[in-house]
């Protein structure tokens, strides 16, 4: 059995895991565009912020090709894949055979229309090569601009406060990680950053970069413009799908799968950023572009293409992060859209600093979030994931010493 893995990110890693025990004999290629050994992606912004160096970052040993007997084609970029003559074609011209395969690719950086970009010192944030750049500007740089208040937006903006630059951040809505937070934590989150000096512009975006070869100021949508010698743009990302043929596979703004991670494709899985499968509270399908979901189905889709029969029980959106001495969990549908079906209840207490939220579809929770004291966050996400019926009042999901056995009492 010829198996072919495009992408060595977690879900790439995680399939090949888990082909190996079941198939031994039969023959694995992973292909990656990126040389660095297997790392830990989400990792490379506490690189940025200084909390540890890349060597931190690699999740499996220099041996693990060879460990599980893969053979690897790093450095290598797939440029088409020929679903009929089942070959998967690298931009050099080299051509791999499958009888199964994984497209893993995980998600590249959304792009931005803007003069001057390609000016030095203009970055993305999605591998370790970008924050090693970064690494290596930050002697010369004193003021940063970071586009976007998303996941990656934020962690940037953060990672260059805690080296002690001046950040400006330009964001679309009116506080950052309007996508992971609802109003009041993000307002929350918002009020912490910009106590420690973020400068925070709304409603903004860059026209144009300009400087001598390496960037020097941004020109912004109302005229103005910003002083900067380092941009990050965060904007946010895409599944990385460009290879794929939409004539035969079938895409949305993701790889569509079935519940065993297979596409239309007999023979043909994706797992991970790339994927888009079914999420759990929304009941509908989604990107869940987070690690642990990669990881998951890129376990799942390695068995199935091995042979097995595993379904996989759906994604659901869930994040912790963690800004100066505050803690933010979230999971599942934080922002409802209609009143009619969902129904959300919170609590504030200004003194411990603590915000929660609960949001129910009818009877079941569909999405929590938790300023400080997150430590029931397992056992939310875990009933959110359950989709199980809450009989108890829904009020006493806000109480900070909520536990499991309370779900019994009536
Ligand atoms: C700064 C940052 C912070 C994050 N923080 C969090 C967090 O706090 N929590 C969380 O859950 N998630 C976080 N994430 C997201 C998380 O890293 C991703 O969900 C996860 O890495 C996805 O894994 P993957 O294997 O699907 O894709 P990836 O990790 O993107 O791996 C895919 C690999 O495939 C390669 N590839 C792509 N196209 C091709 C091609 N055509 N040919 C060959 N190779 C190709 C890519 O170069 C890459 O190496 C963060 C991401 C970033 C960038």
């Amino acid at each position: 059995m010829e198996y072919v893995i495009i992408g060595n990110g977690i879900a790439g890693v995680s399939a090949a895991e888990s082909i190996r025990p079941i198939d031994r004999e039969g023959r694995i290629t992973m292909i990656g565009d990126e040389t660095f050994p297997p790392y830990c992606r989400p990792m490379i912004s506490m690189v940025l912020e200084g909390a540890v160096g890349s060597d931190r970052l690699p999740i499996r040993g220099a041996d693990f090709y060879e460990r599980l007997d893969i053979r690897p084609l790093l450095g290598a970029r797939v440029s088409e894949i020929d679903v009929d003559g089942k070959t998967v074609i690298t931009e050099k011209g080299e051509a791999v055979s499958f009888d199964r395969l994984l497209i893993a690719s995980g998600a590249d950086p959304r792009p931005i229309k803007a003069e001057g970009l390609d000016l030095k010192n203009i970055f993305f944030m999605r591998t370790e090569a970008h924050v090693r750049g970064m690494e290596r500007a930050l002697p010369d740089v004193r003021r940063a601009l970071v586009l976007g208040g998303g996941l990656v937006g934020f962690k940037a903006a953060y990672g260059l406060m805690c080296r002690g630059i001046e950040v400006t951040l330009l964001i679309r809505s009116g506080h950052p990680l309007s996508m992971q937070a609802d109003a009041a934590a993000g307002k929350m989150i918002l009020e912490k950053l910009t106590g420690r000096g973020l400068d925070v512009r709304t409603g903004l975006a860059v026209t144009a970069f300009s400087g001598k070869g390496r960037v020097r100021q941004a020109h912004l949508t109302d005229g103005s413009e910003l002083p900067c010698d380092l941009a990050v743009i965060g904007k946010g990302v895409l599944p990385s799908r460009s290879f794929i043929p939409r004539d035969h596979i079938d895409l949305d703004l993701g790889v569509l799968v079935d519940d065993y991670l297979e596409t239309n494709v007999s023979g043909i899985f994706a797992a991970g950023d790339v994927a888009e499968t079914t999420d759990i509270a929304r009941r509908s399908r989604w990107v869940n572009a987070i690690w642990p979901e990669a990881e998951a189905q890129g376990r799942i889709a390695g068995m199935n293409m091995a042979g097995q029969k595993i379904r996989y029980g759906g994604s659901l959106s869930r994040n912790v992060i963690r800004i100066f001495d505050t803690d933010i969990l979230t999971a599942g549908i934080v922002t409802p859209e209609s009143d009619a079906v969902y129904t959300a209840i919170q609590s504030k207490d200004p003194l411990y600093g603590t915000y929660r939220k609960m949001v129910f579809r009818e009877d079941r929770l569909v999405g929590a979030v938790l300023v400080n004291r997150i430590e029931q966050g397992g056992v939310l996400t875990a009933l959110i994931r359950s989709q199980m019926p809450i009989t108890i009042e829904k009020e006493r999901l806000l109480d900070p010493l909520f536990n499991v056995k309370m779900l019994m009492k009536q």
